[in-house]
């Protein structure tokens, strides 16, 4: 089935087509490691998670690369407010970084490259610029001179709205790693040594990267100069991954990414997430008032990820709840498949009509709302046995990650099995005083029936 993406650099959904066939090249920027991930930057972990297993789904093996930033503005200006040295300050947040891909079961990545470690690869690309003609060096810094790259904004479009800004007439130069503006400048590659500022020797003079450079090189590295996926949040569109295409594309003279998939934000209380607010959660704050980390997970699931998504800590009660009560399902629909095991034909042709609407689902742009209402169906059927059921629910758990196939069910004793059978026979007999019996018996070993249309099901008194 022909898997759909809406690749941001068309602005449209497409059929995805590998570069190599069953094989996808995918980088998505990973966290600058100056504080926790808060839970937005979350979301999008866990959407780029759900693009991996889709294509994995459908049989794609992924080369996943997720960078650490653990040098640039911020996290040079808060390791300073605490006297450490950037790698001391930096190593709590990357440790918790893991541990909280962990908590959301968000599979692990091929690499996980450091910027640090590759500052010889960012010093290479920036002197292809140079030879290229695309950068120029002042004041000991090297700057990307747009005027020169004549598809500057094909990703975010602000060639088109800022026309003045281009043409070579601009030369105004921004030495900061993120800004929000409507007219493009020249951007900082390298930036001259400062007064207490890391710094590494480099042919145009000592100083250190700036940040939009570090994703080029360590994308490039390992995906080759061409390659698949590039994924992050609708705040890197612009300037971060339009600088990336001209730093790339302007060294290389090739296409640097074909399908450019951004995710939405998440807003919380329906504002934007800041300091002033109060409002930046992380998964600490979460567990601290006793969340569940999947019930994060859950509620990524039950929007769109390129809908807008809006945290309240009610959304996630009740994200919790229906992930519970999913649990509780599913350790019904496993006792019950111990005790049903045939399956009919039009159980089997159901079955494969099932898989069928799922994979459509996750295939047409990663719809995961609807995959998700598509399994609460399958657990709530009252024409699919248990043992189809649950098939079905760890299938689709490749996908949702959900962890639905590590729920701990009690053990139902043989005794107790073969009680419900004889039961089962009495009341088909119409013998309700043996079966009431049984039912005594069965309640004195711990176990309660409830006697559901489709069949008698167990419970842990
Ligand atoms: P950062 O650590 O700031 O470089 O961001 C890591 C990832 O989180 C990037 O892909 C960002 O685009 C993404 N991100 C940042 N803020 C939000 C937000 N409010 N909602 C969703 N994703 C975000
Ligand atoms: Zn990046």
């Amino acid at each position: 089935m022909a898997v759909k993406f809406y690749n941001f650099l068309i602005r449209k959904k497409e059929t995805f087509k590998s570069l190599r066939p069953k094989q996808v090249g995918f980088y998505a920027c990973g966290p600058t490691v100056y504080d926790y991930a808060h839970i937005g930057n979350l979301r999008t972990y866990i959407f780029e998670d759900i693009l991996k297993r889709t294509l994995e789904y459908n049989g794609y093996k992924v080369n996943l690369v997720v960078n650490i930033t653990d040098v640039e503005d911020k996290i040079i200006r808060e390791s300073q407010k605490t006297g450490k040295s950037i790698s001391d300050f930096v190593k709590p947040y990357e440790k918790a970084f893991f541990e909280d891909l962990k908590k959301l079961n968000i599979e692990k990545a091929w690499k996980y490259p450091k910027a640090t470690k590759h500052i010889k690869d960012m010093i290479k690309l920036i002197a292809a610029l140079l030879k290229n003609g695309l950068a120029y060096e002042t004041g000991g810094s090297v700057y990307f001179d747009i005027s020169k790259f004549k598809s500057y904004g094909k990703l975010s479009g602000l060639s088109a709205r800022s026309g003045s800004a281009f043409g070579g007439k601009n030369q105004s130069r921004i030495d900061s790693d993120e800004y929000d503006k409507t007219s493009a400048e020249d951007f900082v590659l390298w930036k001259v040594a400062k007064n207490n500022e890391p710094l590494w020797d480099a042919p145009f003079g000592k100083g250190r990267p700036g940040w939009h450079i570090e994703c080029s090189a360590m994308s490039m590295k390992y995906l080759g100069n061409t390659f698949d996926i590039h994924g992050g949040a609708v705040d890197l569109i612009f300037p971060h991954h339009e600088n990336e295409i001209a730093q790339s594309e302007g060294a290389t003279g090739k296409t640097f990414v074909k399908y450019f998939i951004e995710g939405e934000h998440l807003s919380v209380n329906g504002e934007k997430m800041s300091k002033s607010l109060g409002n930046i959660f992380n998964l600490r704050d979460l567990e601290a008032k006793k969340f569940d980390p999947l019930a994060f997970r859950y509620l990524s699931l039950t929007a769109h990820y390129r809908s807008k998504l809006n945290f309240t800590w009610e959304s996630l009660q009740a994200s919790q709840n229906a992930l519970e009560k999913l649990r509780e399902a599913i350790i019904e629909i496993k006792n019950e498949q111990k005790q049903h095991s045939d399956i009919l034909e039009n159980v089997r042709v159901l079955k494969k009509h099932l898989s069928k609407e799922f994979e459509k689902y996750i295939n047409d742009d990663l719809d995961m709302p609807r995959a998700l209402a598509l399994l609460w169906e399958i657990v709530k059927s009252e024409k699919l046995n248990p043992k189809t059921k649950y098939n079905l629910i760890i299938d689709f758990d490749k996908v949702l990650g959900l962890n639905l196939g590590k729920i701990k069910s009690e053990k139902i004793p043989v005794i107790v099995l073969k009680l419900v059978k004889e039961r089962e026979k009495c009341r088909q007999e119409k013998n309700f005083t043996k079966s009431d019996e049984l039912r005594k018996k069965i309640e004195s070993l711990g176990w309660l029936i409830d006697d559901s249309p489709s069949g008698p099901k167990l419970k842990k008194n």
